[in-house]
């Protein structure tokens, strides 16, 4: 029996935002490859945001090919749980990257982050249509200013030191990491940084309390801790204090950025979009720092990239123990800031860099 009787049955809201079919790119999904690899790193390199020293880096690409012959790649992070998923990708349209996001945002919800897929989808799509992926999402400008971001803990005139030799190489910005054991002495090299290069650079300050290691069982600061910090950074005006508390304390992050004149910074690997977005509508934060290998993708942060501005790149280098060789070792060419502190986007087709065959396969796991 009906009980709406002659009226028509309502339809459902899913129905409704169901897309219908739209016709294919004539690019089709043909297969996904991964690979994982391994740099030693001798010496080791002591980032001081990992209490072991480092004595390899690792990376893991991802290669989507299509049956009309075109390759995007991906990488920075393991892929761990996409196994056994390649199914939900393979003989799909290489152009639907929003259906792609949506099946990647599920397998976050199970597993790991297998966003490089989404980095490896948007390649492709450059190449596809022959221009660079900045372009394709409407590029504001072809430069980043870029920071240079430091990992090790130097002694203060050797921080000092190491300040001074950015600012030759043309950065405006640097990041310096605390975690010396007690928060004065890491004052006291910034301290030395800013004797040295007076307000040549713009600092900013890493405290690594939202970040742990899975060995690392040491506790993040109290909302005090970090108080009293922020009043020595806003002394030594800084521009921004990164992760002062543990990454889930909203509540403290919005109480500290009341109570200081410091920017507060966070969301490297906030793992959901809404999570980002409730950072900003609860007033935690002032800069948000998400990494699109890791959270969302390129598809999922140009949403949240609609409620930021985002003045600066992290750019990790801290030579002699982080080179660019090091960092980039996967392309033939690493990426290289200008004389004047800017990254200049490449205009070749995707993602705008080349793969290094011989050095994957020489560090091949
Ligand atoms: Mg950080």
């Amino acid at each position: 029996m009906e009980a709406y009787g002659e009226s028509p049955r309502p339809e459902p809201m899913n129905a409704l935002l169901e897309q219908p079919a739209t016709p294919s790119s004539g690019h089709t999904i043909a297969s996904i490859r991964i690979s994982h690899h391994r740099l030693p790193l001798e010496p080791p390199c002591p980032a001081r945001w990992d209490t072991r020293n480092r004595v390899h880096f690792d990376a893991t690409i991802v290669r989507v090919r299509t049956d009309s012959g075109l390759e995007g790649w991906g990488s920075g992070d393991l892929m761990v749980g996409f196994a056994g998923h390649e199914a939900l990708f393979v003989g799909q349209d290489a152009l639907a990257i929003e259906r792609h996001h949506r099946v990647l945002s599920h397998i976050d919800f199970h597993y790991g982050r297998c966003w490089p897929l989404d980095l490896a989808l948007w390649d492709l799509a450059g190449k596809i249509t022959g221009q660079p992926c900045w372009r394709l999402l409407g590029g504001l400008s072809s430069r980043v200013r870029v920071y240079a971001s430091s990992g090790t803990l130097r002694e203060p005139a050797a921080l000092a030191e190491q300040a001074e030799r950015y600012l030759a190489q043309g950065f405006r910005a640097m990041k310096i990491r605390f975690r010396r054991g007690d928060w004065r002495e890491d004052i006291r090299a910034l301290e030395a940084v800013r004797a040295r290069i007076g307000q040549r650079l713009e600092l900013m300050v890493d405290c690594n309390q939202g970040w742990r290691m899975p060995w690392d069982t040491e506790a993040p600061w109290s909302l005090k801790d970090a108080l009293a910090v922020a009043r020595e950074l806003e002394h030594l005006r800084v521009f921004w204090m990164e992760e002062p508390l543990h990454r889930g304390d909203h509540a403290g992050m919005k109480a500290l950025r009341q109570a200081t004149e410091v920017r507060i910074a966070g969301g490297e690997m906030t793992r959901q979009l809404h999570e980002l977005r409730d950072l900003i509508t609860t007033g935690s934060i002032d800069v948000l720092q998400p990494d699109a290998a890791l959270v969302g993708g390129i598809t999922g942060l140009r949403l949240v990239a609609g409620l930021a501005d985002a003045p600066f790149l992290e750019y990790a280098y801290d030579p002699p123990e982080w080179t660019l060789e090091r960092r980039d070792f996967i392309m033939t060419e690493p990426l290289k800031a200008d004389a004047h502190g800017w990254l200049h986007l490449s205009d070749a087709p995707g993602m705008g860099y080349a793969l290094d065959e011989r050095a994957l396969t020489a560090t091949s796991l």
